[in-house]
């Protein structure tokens, strides 16, 4: 990487998602972080697709903060805009973070001066007590990472705290799922380099007499105890999850025999296990057909014989396809998300009987996810890889579904629509997916939702058109519609154009 000698300061005010990203990334490249976004953009591909060339998503920086912030034993520190920051920390202590966030403040001044990234190596000095922490993770936003702020630079271990820079910027990393990679595949390679330099310290909840293989994905907590239990019979054990929740559970993912890549989109952590030797395989086991495929596959992957593959597929599959008959699913569905897990619910939403019509991930196409695909598409579901609100939206008109499941705004469309909806984040990834578990836990939620018809079309009725169009805001008096104001408005407009128009023929 080439470090620049000094920083290279972009606009510091007025500089945020909306700025032109192709400036934001010009700006980046020429103050030394052209390498860093050149990986990005092989790792987390966008399609040319006009305005929207990225799913809308929450900052992607989230998905990196929320990774730390859940690790034990690490502090994080944001290196970034105010507003950023303030937005990032109130995220994370909505979503329960209970943990401080670090933030290096910046102004014009130090970020020209080079001064900010002075005041971040103290503030890294003044953090590192191995009492307190493993790691210190610093995360550059949008702006410094602009402006070239060379975290390549600190130290990489400061008295036995490991340090961690990470860029994460809106305009090179398209969504916060992928953000979550940018962190985990910083750690695996950091954890990779200690380990082939020396012995490292085994974890506390290591599991030593069997074989294990690495999930990688974040997922419900009882998901990797069924996945355990199913990968029994072939003498194997469930890893350790990715991102870990805590250092040394790094070596013990890097060991494992092989690694399940039930989050497809984990480009750069893939490439460390990779680098460590170990098989990737993709889906997960979801349903009856997924979770004999998925046997199978990590069966092979890990060298098991074919009996014992048959004899852990014969143990729970007759007990998924129960789970599915008792609560079967019968609607006409829609689901978008961006949590990467949004092909996995597609098919177990399929083999439950529901008529799935369209399922958007915000995540990219990758290998891993490609079987999943094929089956979905197969069955006749559209998928959209890489999917903008726009088009989460345009499947909801086409196919008219009695359920929508979706992200915030999805949603909210939903309802205004009077059809009953699902948040998938809230909703659907806070369950479990797996086995006999996930098959009969996802049709509670979705049958619930589904028989919900009816108080929409009361809530509609009785409310009517209150609150829509111009009844919009808050009235201390009956609204009074003024059709006339707007016609008016709409007459001069349309005059002053002719206007200009002549004007320029003149
Ligand atoms: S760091 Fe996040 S919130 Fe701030 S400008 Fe970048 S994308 Fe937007």
């Amino acid at each position: 990487m080439n470090a620049p000698d000094r920083i290279i300061p972009i606009a510091a005010e007025g500089a945020a998602c909306h700025s032109g990203k192709e400036q934001m990334r010009a700006a980046a490249a020429a103050a030394g972080k052209g390498d860093t976004l050149q990986q990005y953009a092989r790792d987390y591909p966008v399609e040319a697709k006009g305005p929207h060339d990225q799913p809308q998503s929450m900052c992607p920086a989230f998905g990196s903060l929320r990774v730390g912030l859940r690790m034990r034993r690490t502090m994080t520190i944001l290196s970034g805009s105010a507003c950023c920051v303030y937005g990032l920390t109130f995220t994370s202590h909505f979503y329960g973070a209970r943990r401080s966030v670090g933030y290096v403040p910046f102004n014009s001044e130090t970020l020209v001066t080079g001064k900010l990234f002075e005041d971040i190596r103290e503030a890294v000095y003044a953090q590192a007590d191995p009492a307190n922490y493993d790691a210190i993770v610093i995360i550059n936003l949008c702006v410094p990472t602009a402006s070239g702020v060379p975290l390549q630079l600190l130290p990489k271990e400061i008295n036995g705290v490991r340090i961690i820079g990470i860029d994460v910027p809106g305009f090179g990393v398209p969504t916060h799922a992928e953000a979550k990679d940018v962190l985990a595949g910083a750690m695996l390679r950091y954890a990779r380099a200690e380990a082939e330099a020396g012995p490292v310290a085994a974890p506390k909840n290591r599991v030593a007499d069997k074989p294990t293989v690495t999930l990688l994905g974040e997922m419900f907590p009882a998901d990797p105890v069924g996945i355990g239990m199913m990968l029994a019979p072939m003498g194997l054990a469930a890893g350790p999850v990715v991102p870990t929740r805590e250092w040394r559970e790094l070596y013990s993912a890097l060991d494992g025999r092989v690694v399940a890549a039930i989050h497809p989109f984990y480009t750069a952590s893939i490439r460390e296990f990779e680098a460590a030797g170990r098989p990737i395989v993709g889906s997960a086991p979801v349903g009856v057909d997924g979770t004999a495929d998925w046997l199978e596959a990590i069966g092979r992957a890990a060298n098991v014989e074919a009996s014992l593959i048959g004899e852990a597929k014969q143990r729970v599959l007759p007990a998924i396809q129960a789970a599915l008959a008792r609560t079967p699913i019968t609607g006409r569905i829609t689901l978008s998300g961006y949590e990467g897990s949004e092909l996995l619910v597609a098919r177990l939403l399929i083999e439950s009987g529901a008529d799935l019509r369209y399922v958007g991930t915000a995540c990219p196409k990758t290998a891993w996810s490609a079987a999943d695909c094929q089956w979905l598409e197969a069955k006749g579901v559209q998928v959209q890889y890489r999917a903008s609100l726009e088009q989460d939206l345009a499947a909801m008109r086409e196919y008219q579904p009695q359920l929508v499941i979706g992200t915030t705004s999805v949603v909210q469309a939903a309802k205004q629509a009077n059809t009953p909806s699902l948040y998938f984040t809230n909703l659907i990834s806070a369950r479990p997916l797996m086995g006999p578990a996930g098959a009969g836990s996802l049709a509670q939620v979705v049958n619930a939702a589904l028989g919900n018809q009816a108080r929409f079309d009361a809530m509609s009725a009785f409310f009517g058109d209150t609150g829509k169009g111009d009844r919009a805001g808050v009235w201390e008096d009956t609204p009074q519609l003024r059709p006339e104001f707007r016609a008016d408005t709409r007459r001069q407009l349309e005059k002053a154009a002719k206007k200009r128009k002549a004007e320029e023929m003149i």
